[in-house]
């Protein structure tokens, strides 16, 4: 699938890596959308900068995608404008710090309603469009913390993360042969979601990773358009890591 005029919906993609990804997807000639949840600003900014600097489609869609009628509505606008959909990246996510001890059930289901429950109404409302042609990739943002990483101040997050690999397992089996469905796994990345991170956490965790850095936005995004890529093609239920080596 050559990526010229292909159709992405990039999920959360108003900031941080899904802004990236869809920068990259639309410097590759892909017509893009661009959902968000609240910064329509940003999203409105980034819709504008797409357009003229890549001389590319791109709209943009308010949805939350951790409710089942947003989603439908969604996928109902994308196909209105641009008439089907080849790629899905499902990238929207919260975290909610907080200790064990001091969760509760509201930040469980937001974050799993989120990060788990969102992906699977995407795959559910894309795939059978995907299979009616024939083709298509969704590729899924993960995390280390579903693999190997693990924070009791983030255990929703991280089995949501678990969760969402599981999901990428099932539907490579359930979309072959014709849709590809694969997940990266980031370890920690420069952006908004570890802001409220305390400083002296952020560089001890800089400390474990050999490449002495975190990534950045980018570095997610490319791997996400070879993934989406006619060169990767044969890729299939495969979960990347890309953490710097952790
Ligand atoms: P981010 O900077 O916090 O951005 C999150 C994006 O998700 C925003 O565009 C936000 O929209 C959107 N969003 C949140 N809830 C939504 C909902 N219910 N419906 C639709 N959109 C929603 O996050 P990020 O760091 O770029 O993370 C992107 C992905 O990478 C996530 O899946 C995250 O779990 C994963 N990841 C990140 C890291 C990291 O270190 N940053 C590490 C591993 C994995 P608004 O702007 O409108 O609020």
């Amino acid at each position: 699938m050559s990526l010229n005029k292909k159709v992405v919906l990039i999920t959360g993609a108003s900031r941080g890596i899904g802004r990236s990804v869809a920068e990259d997807l639309a410097n590759q000639g892909c017509y893009i959308v661009i959902n968000y949840l609240n910064n329509k600003e940003k999203a409105t900014y980034l819709k504008d900068l797409i357009k003229k600097k890549y001389n590319t489609k791109a709209i943009t869609i308010q949805a939350d995608v951790s409710i089942e009628q947003e989603v439908k509505r969604l996928v109902k606008q994308i196909l209105q404008q641009f008439s089907t959909i080849d790629i899905l990246v499902n990238n929207a996510a919260i975290v909610i710090d907080k200790p064990f001890f001091k969760r509760n059930v509201v930040d469980f289901d937001k974050t799993i309603d989120t990060n788990l429950k969102g992906p699977f109404l995407l795959c559910k409302y894309i795939a059978p469009i995907m299979l009616k042609n024939k083709g298509g990739k969704i590729i899924n943002i993960a995390s280390t913390n579903g693999i190997n990483t693990f924070d009791p101040n983030s255990i929703d997050y991280d089995a949501s993360k678990a969760g969402i690999i599981s999901l990428t397992h099932n539907l490579a089996i359930e979309l072959a042969p014709y849709v590809n469905v694969n997940a990266v796994a980031p370890g920690w990345i420069n952006t908004d979601m570890n802001k409220n991170i305390s400083e002296n956490l952020l560089l001890q965790e800089k400390e474990k990773i050999y490449l002495k850095r975190f990534g950045e936005p980018i570095e997610v995004a490319k791997l996400v358009s070879f993934l989406a890529s006619d060169d990767a093609n044969y890729i299939n239920g495969e979960i990347i890591k890309i953490d710097g080596g952790i």
